[in-house]
Order: structure tokens, then sequence, then C-alpha cells
């Protein structure tokens, strides 16, 4: 008789024994919208036992462009009770709970394996960061915005695995949500599959996926890069604060401030959104948005002196303070408000 997970036991990578770990796994998923709808029903399909989804919001129209397990006559119903649903029609064999409710700060999260990040917003990846720390539980987090998104491992209850905030120490001030900023309905999908497939790889060691994995993907450029992030020892979250007593000080640079009068042969890098831009442009600036520095500060060349500017000084200071972090040591502030 056919197994529903043959397909998987064909692969010279896949034992039964990788199978009963996927069944023994137990799986929170935080947001059940555009992320968590691509994401679960192939969670589920593997064979994750346990999958417990957690969320207070309820479908609306304008959410089914991307959120395709939920159809027009779920317009009202609470999103964590319909996913749960949707995957124990697709895999009976699994255990699945939902929580029709906001996740808060004084949650007690305990006894999951892994906790995925299918939210929308700053405030509860933060949240779900602190989470992951207090339960010692690794995170797996997404973000999308219009044509772009990254999905990350993070485990900063490890003396040397990075948490969220030492990739975001600070709200990024062009970070939207898909309500301010618009959204692909496939730019969701895509990240909310590659969320996926990145837990299913951490659980079972395929390829080299750790904590500290940042996946950077644009969907305009069609392009893909993999970063190793290093823990920030100066993490507010899960820095020195933490292990202070055997960790070496570090200072933060000393990025200089340099007025436009002062420019030479800089590379001009432009960190704010096309909508700025569109408004107000800068004569000879690459552009490179902030969120996606990340994922692009490789196209910079290193040899060049390079100049950041925004519009406050202060996404400057961050992309610059990001380059400087990996070996970028000539990179400089350009004071947008002194212009
Ligand atoms: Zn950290």
């Amino acid at each position: 008789m056919t197994n529903r997970y043959d397909r998987h036991l064909s692969l010279s990578e896949f034992t039964q024994g990788h199978q009963d770990l996927l069944k023994n796994t137990k799986l929170l998923m935080v947001g059940a919208g555009g992320l968590a709808a691509p994401a679960l029903p192939y969670l589920a399909g593997a064979g994750i036992g346990h999958i417990t989804i957690v969320d207070d919001d309820v479908v609306d129209v304008a959410n089914l462009h991307r959120q395709t397990i939920f159809k027009t006559s779920d317009i009202g119903k609470n999103k964590a009770e319909l996913a749960a649903q949707y995957i124990r029609d697709l895999n009976p064999d699994i255990k699945v709970a939902a929580v029709p409710q906001r996740l808060n700060s004084g949650d007690e999260i305990d006894g999951f394996d892994v906790i995925l990040d299918g939210t929308d917003n700053f405030e509860s990846k933060k949240l779900l960061n602190e989470i992951s720390i207090r339960s010692k539980t690794p995170l797996i987090a997404a973000s999308v915005e219009q044509f772009s998104g990254s999905v990350s491992v993070f485990a900063g209850f490890d003396q040397h695995s990075p948490c969220y905030q030492c990739l975001f120490p600070e709200l990024p001030l062009d970070c939207k949500n898909c309500v301010e900023g618009g959204i692909l309905g496939t730019v969701a999908g895509l990240a909310g599959m590659y969320q996926a497939h990145l837990t299913l790889c951490f659980l079972l060691g395929i390829g080299d996926v750790k904590p500290g994995t940042v996946l950077s993907l644009n969907f305009k450029t069609m392009r893909t890069q993999q970063l190793s992030l290093p823990k920030n020892p100066e993490c507010e979250i899960c820095g020195k604060a933490q292990y202070g007593a055997q960790r070496e000080k570090i200072e933060p640079p000393a990025i200089p401030l340099l007025h436009p009068d002062e420019l030479k042969d800089h590379v001009v890098v432009d960190v704010r959104t096309f909508e700025e831009i569109f408004e107000k442009p800068i004569e000879n600036a690459l552009h490179i948005p902030l969120d996606d520095i990340p994922g692009r500060y490789a196209e910079l060349p290193t040899d060049k002196p390079i100049a950041f500017i925004c519009r406050s000084n202060r996404r400057s200071r961050v992309a610059a303070e990001y380059l400087y972090a990996r070996g970028y040591k000539n990179v400089c502030v350009l004071d947008a408000l002194g212009a």
C-alpha cells in the first residue's frame, strides 16, 4: 500500500528516522495570514506531527489575493480556526490546535521545538524574538513587503547565535506592512514557501541551514541571497547584557558625518524608499532601500569610500554600521540635514 510519505522516503537523504522526527515535532505558527497560508499546507503535508496556530484576526476580502487557503465564504471568520481545519483535512494523521487570540508579552510559550513567525508587524516580531529567547526555542522569522522578503533562522538564547534584533535593532523607517505598502500576492506565497522549506531543512539537517541563516529574497530581480549573520555583541536583547562577563567590550564604530561639500570619490547610496526618491530624487546616487541592504550590500565596492544618505541620517547610520560590521571600514553618513 502506498504511504503518504513515500516520495520523502524515496529521497536518498531521507530515512524513516527523518519522518519520525517530523512526526514528533511540535511547531507553533504565530499569525495565520499571508506567510502561514502557503507555509502551513506544506508543513502539515510533510507530516509535522503537532501544529498550533495562533491568530485573533478574521478573513477580509482584501486577504484573498494572497491567502489562498481561505475562500470568499470565509470572510469574517477566524483565520487560526480556518487554517487549522484546512490542514486537518489535508493530513488527518497530525494533531492541530487553533488559538483564536492575539499573542501577548506575558504569554508563556513552552514545549515547542520551533516557532514560525507569520506576523506582519515589527512589534509582534520583537515579541516573538523575546519569547524565542525566553523559551529557548528556535525562531524562523519571515517578512515580506511589496516585491521583496526575507526568511531567517534565529536562536538568540544560544551564546553564539544571533536573534531577530541582532539583524533589526530598531524599527526600519521604511518598514511597511501589506496594508500600507501593498504586495503582489505571489510574493507572500513565495516567501511563505521559503519559510516552510527552511523549516524542514533546519529540522532535518538538510543543507546548511542553521541559526544565523538569512535568505534575502527579491522577486523583482529574481535574486536570492543566503547570508550567515553573526551574533551582535552589542544587541540589547541577546548581546553582552546577557553574556557580559564572558565577552569583551566592543566599542560601536565611529561613523563620520560628511557634509555634502566634503564629497570626493565616494559612492553615494540612497537608502530611502522608492516613493521618497520619486518625490525628491538625488542625482548620481545608487539606490538600495535600507531593508534590502542585508541582501544587496555585496554589490558595493570594497575599494571606494561609501556615503549613505536618507532623509534624517538615521537610516543611513544603520546602513553604515551594518556595513562597517561586515568589513567596510570606509563608510560614512552623508548629512542630509546639513545640505
Ligand atoms: Zn540579538
